[in-house]
């Protein structure tokens, strides 16, 4: 212990520096969660710990706030661990090396945990302090949020009373979120028929690479090339050309929620059509380069010889399938006009794989309209089934509809007026975010987001601010101390 000591608050910093003490990844959060009850048992608080690896930590009402309603103060307990790769560090076993500036917070090498970690120590220095005035409170810590929000969807509402939410996992301080997209998943299988290479074919390595990638929740309104889908149109282009290709490998992607960066095929055509087949790459090399100079200057195509294949797909369905990939919708597909400037709705062809029999892709959907995501769900299947491929929907997870009045978010701007002298900007995130889940769960929910300046989240740049970390956690006294 004693790393962090001399940062304020101090108890704060004492929580976060004691909760990073062991490891908690995503899937590996038993220690984390046995250190919240042994935290609520030593202080007398009642504790829930349920079979989702949620802990659930219940502080009476302070003198005078007996009769207002309860509030949760809600945090994520696992982490993304990201370390480099020539790191030998198990991160399932070892604890982040923690250090400190006196400014920023990071741990050495890998990703620091503050997200959401600093949410989970920030609460638990509210439950610390008996002098503190607030209502009654529910401090739930989730698990698993960063792999599908696990704990979120598995928590029994009946455990929870109250209905404002004051959700900690945030990462920009001064923004007060307050509401977030759903989203839905379409899988496709698509069949296709292979056949020997002939005699006289030649074989390509193809690929799209260079691109910035991203996240598509948080990145989807920037025209960022997706290289599945740019790959299919510069090969549609060649089958257009005249050009019998045959796809025998398709692949790129390992996330969905991710702009994929890097699609390579290895592909076969007729050797007389390899100049042909040249010309269209270097002519999409030039046409791309145009159209993506700002959003992504770093693409290229490359085309190489390859090993022959010994069985690719027939032409006639190779063409069938960049056909199909190349009339999916892709990217934005409609803007909000209740908060301008923030995407409503949007897909992402993430993880595309041609194996064997079949090409399989999945598309991540996304919107904070329930009916405009099933809109765009039922597009995919139908131009799957035009060409004759197969698709499975997801049951996916549940928007936080904004809601145009809310007392919790007036009284948290107010709160951060407060404390900072600035006015707090409302925001609604295309990303997916656990207050869906508990809006869906909860009804009559009111819930606001908030956190402090986390920069580089789920990378080894991971770094959170200290004096940022201390305004978060008094604009939440203020908070508390106003919900009487
Ligand atoms: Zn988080």
């Amino acid at each position: 212990m004693g790393k962090l000591s001399g940062l304020s608050p101090e108890k704060v910093f004492e929580f976060f520096e004691l909760l990073s003490s062991v490891p908690h990844g995503s899937g590996n959060t038993d220690a984390v969660c046995s250190i919240c009850v042994e935290f609520a048992k030593e202080r007398g608080l009642r504790v829930v710990r349920d079979g989702y690896k949620n802990v659930i930590i219940y502080k009476p009402a302070s003198p005078g706030y007996e009769n207002s309603p309860g509030v949760i103060l809600q945090a994520h307990l696992d982490m993304v661990c990201a370390k480099s790769p020539d790191d030998p560090r198990d991160m399932k076993k070892v604890p982040v090396d923690l250090r400190t500036d006196g400014e920023w917070v990071w741990a050495d090498g890998t990703s620091l945990g503050g997200d959401d970690i600093s949410g989970v120590a920030i609460a638990m220095a509210v439950l610390d302090d008996d002098s503190l005035p607030h209502p009654a409170i529910e401090a739930l810590f989730t698990s698993d949020e960063e792999t599908g929000m696990d704990g979120a969807f598995g928590l029994d509402p009946s455990l929870i009373s109250g209905r404002l939410l004051i959700n900690l996992d945030s990462e920009e301080e001064g923004v007060i979120t307050a509401g977030c997209s759903g989203g839905i998943g379409v899988s496709t299988v698509f069949d296709v028929e292979r056949a020997p290479a002939e005699e006289g074919d030649v074989a390509f390595d193809f690929a799209v690479s260079g691109l910035r990638g991203g996240h598509s929740g948080g990145d989807i309104h920037l025209e960022r090339a997706n290289s599945n889908m740019t790959a299919a149109r510069v090969l549609y282009a060649a089958v257009k050309r005249g050009i019998p290709l045959r796809l025998d490998t398709y692949e790129g992607g390992s996330f969905g929620n991710v702009i994929t960066g890097k699609t390579v095929s290895r592909l076969t055509v007729p050797g007389k059509y390899a100049d042909e087949l040249r010309a269209t790459v270097k002519d999409y090399s030039e046409i791309l380069a145009d159209e993506y100079a700002v959003s992504d200057p770093g693409i290229t195509l490359t085309l190489e010889p390859a090993e022959l294949p010994g069985a690719p797909v027939t032409a006639a369905d190779t063409a069938r399938m960049l056909g199909m990939l190349i009339s999916l919708p892709y990217g934005v597909q409609h803007m909000s006009t209740d908060l301008p400037g923030l995407v409503e709705t949007s897909l992402n062809l993430g993880v595309i794989k041609l194996k064997k029999e079949a090409l399989r892709f999945s598309n991540s959907i996304r919107s904070c309209v329930p009916s405009r995501k099933h809109e765009v769900a039922d597009r995919i299947e139908a131009i799957v089934a035009a060409f004759g491929g197969r698709t499975k929907r997801s049951d996916g997870y549940p928007e936080w509809k904004f809601r145009r009045e809310s007392r919790l978010r007036e009284l948290t701007a107010e709160a951060y007026r407060r404390v900072s002298g600035k006015e707090a900007r409302v925001f609604a995130t295309h990303g997916g975010l656990e207050c869906g889940i508990f809006s869906s769960k909860l009804p009559g929910l009111d819930a606001v987001s908030i956190g402090p300046d986390l920069v580089d989240i789920h990378s080894t740049g991971e770094k959170m601010s200290v004096a940022s970390v201390g305004r978060t956690y008094r604009m939440l006294c203020e908070l508390l101390k106003m919900l009487r």
